[in-house]
């Protein structure tokens, strides 16, 4: 099998920031999706997140991204990374780092000054109800743009 792009980004250059992972288009109608890359923690540098906290901005980030008044209708994903190094989102249409980093900082803004019940967060709801971790998911910093 082939080596994917995302492993031939050099991850010991990586800083924290908001990036273009990569712009696809559907074969049948060339509609784009572009899939930024919100990186939060320096790769193999700095501590990763813990589950719990990646959980939790999970929830709480796919809830407000979902309802969001400009943006809900071109969310396709938002996620953690395997790596707990920070998260994925993916969105309808070509776009740039600079054109969507106000909506990712009203995103980090939202996680940071969340209080109350994290949503979703019922057996009924999720496959790992019990593992969330509000206050430390109010830790994450949202990322900065790099040129
Ligand atoms: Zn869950």
């Amino acid at each position: 099998m082939e080596r994917i792009a995302s492993f031939s980004v050099d991850h010991l250059l990586l800083e924290p920031g908001v990036y273009v992972s990569r712009i696809d288009r559907d074969p049948a109608t060339g509609a784009a999706v572009t899939t930024f890359d919100l990186r939060l923690t320096t790769p193999n540098k700095e501590p990763v997140m813990n589950t719990a906290e990646c959980h939790t901005i999970e929830h709480l980030g796919a809830t407000f991204l979902r309802n969001h008044a400009e943006w809900s209708s071109r969310i396709v994903y938002f996620g953690p990374m395997g790596c707990r190094t920070g998260f994925y989102l993916v969105v309808f249409g070509e776009l740039t780092s600079e054109k969507v980093l106000p909506l990712v900082r009203e995103l980090f803004e939202f996680v940071a000054g969340f209080e109350g019940d994290v949503p979703g967060a019922a057996p009924e709801e999720c496959g790992n109800y019990l593992d969330q971790n509000p206050p430390h998911g109010k830790l994450a910093r949202a990322p900065l743009s790099r040129p």
